[in-house]
């Protein structure tokens, strides 16, 4: 018998096998609302107009250093871009000074995109802050769940979604986190646009968050795979990891940071990974960046460069950043607009129950409230694809498909 005949099964990914049924479904009704990447009105991707014109300024040149190494910790001028995207740093009105001493806090590398920046800061602080536990919220990204336990780190659920409003459970969440988190866990917060539920916490709850951490000692971890795809402002998508940053006294953290969305760059697998350090002494910032690259040489040497190179460029030039701002606005405002037209056929069909949220709701997803049984009828009789927890990828609506899919839904909840 082979070593690998007791294997135990490993599950399959939902998001991606559902989005390989939708593939292979012949029904020309079909509609793909599974996975979470942005599409036109016409369902195809989307290269972003910023995007294009610097990958056709790459190819023009003939610049024979393009296939090279990157540095362990990545390239540093992106690493500078992306870290200031995030934190809110080269704003005109900042004090250099002080500006100067805050980046010193920041170690950041470049990661395998969002998936890559949350592992590595989960096999970092599983090595180094050694936390007994990691609260994730109820329900999260599938994928935090898969992350911690290969890291062998225990998971704990703090209340999040609340299925009689559709809304965020402050009340659960705090309580929970007040009477059960201790010191010296790790606690994951989704930045901006809550991936299953596109539910986030208002600024007044995340005030009463980072007070919770700080009194508690607990260790904040920032998921940011939507800045500026969300809410169409990167600024506004990172104010809550600003917040947390900027408090004091300062508070130690770190943030996950992804740009296959905001810049359309999936398949090329960009990102990074900051880890905040409270400034007490400059050297530990230094020695956190060491450790990291240390794990990154052994696990995957250096991040990938192409996608890296575009994120600089568009963020180092002022027309380009300008076109990216457009790109934003077009991404998120057509996401909103299907938000609008999926409820408002819904209430012109006098659909049964409340469907304020799907407009409530931010970001790529929205949690319908559909149960189990209604999302597998309209797989199954309607060929329309969204995850069991009824999460639906709002950009895979359309002008064309969105009466049809809100006339299903219509249908499956009667
Ligand atoms: N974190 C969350 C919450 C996500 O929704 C995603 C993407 O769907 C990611 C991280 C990471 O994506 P990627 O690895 O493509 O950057």
């Amino acid at each position: 018998t082979s070593s690998f005949s007791s294997l135990p099964d490993a599950p399959v990914d939902e998001i991606f096998s559902l989005n390989h049924a939708y593939a292979t479904d012949p029904n020309p009704n079909k509609v793909n609302l599974s996975l979470g990447v942005y599409r036109t009105e016409e369902g195809q991707p989307w290269p972003l107009s910023s995007v294009e014109q610097v990958e056709q300024e790459l190819h023009s040149q003939n610049n024979p250093a393009r296939h090279e190494y990157l540095p362990i910790e990545g390239d540093r001028e992106f690493l500078d871009h992306a870290r200031d995207l995030m934190f809110g740093f080269n704003k005109n009105d900042t004090d250099v000074e002080k500006e100067a001493k805050a980046k010193k806090r920041i170690a950041s590398v470049q990661s395998i995109s969002g998936t890559g920046a949350n592992h590595l800061g989960a096999a970092f602080l599983a090595h180094h802050l050694k936390p007994k536990h990691v609260w994730v919220s109820i329900p999260t990204w599938a994928n935090h769940h898969t992350i911690w336990e290969l890291q062998g780190i225990e998971r704990k659920g703090y209340p999040y979604f609340d299925a009689s409003t559709c809304a965020f459970n402050f009340e659960g969440a705090i309580t929970t986190l007040e009477n059960e988190a201790e010191e010296g866990d790790v606690i994951l917060l989704h930045a901006c646009a809550h991936n299953p539920t596109g539910v986030d916490p208002s600024k007044e709850q995340w005030k009463k968050i980072a007070e919770l951490c700080q009194r508690k000692r607990l260790f904040p971890f920032f998921d940011s795979a939507y800045q500026g795809f969300a809410s169409g402002s990167a600024d506004e998508d990172a104010w809550a990891v600003r917040y947390f940053f900027n408090l004091s006294p300062p508070l130690e953290m770190c943030v996950a940071q992804s740009f296959s969305k905001n810049f359309g760059l999936y398949g090329h697998r960009t990102g990074a990974f900051h880890l905040v350090t409270n400034g007490s002494k400059p050297a530990e910032t230094e020695l956190v960046r060491k450790n990291l690259c240390h794990i990154i040489r052994g696990e995957y040497s250096m991040g990938p460069r192409y996608g890296s190179t575009i994120v600089k460029r568009v963020l180092g030039d002022s027309a380009l950043r300008a076109q990216w701002q457009k790109d934003l606005t077009a991404m998120s405002s057509r996401i909103k607009r299907m938000r609008q037209a999926l409820y408002d056929e819904l209430v012109r069909l006098n659909t049964p129950g409340s469907w304020e949220h799907i407009i409530n709701q931010n970001g790529m997803f929205s949690y319908t409230g559909l149960t189990l049984k209604q999302v597998l009828t309209l797989r199954n009789e309607f060929h329309i694809y969204l995850l069991k927890s009824g999460r639906a990828s709002v950009s895979g609506f359309s002008e064309k498909n969105v009466a049809y899919v809100a006339q299903a839904i219509d249908n499956v909840v009667r």
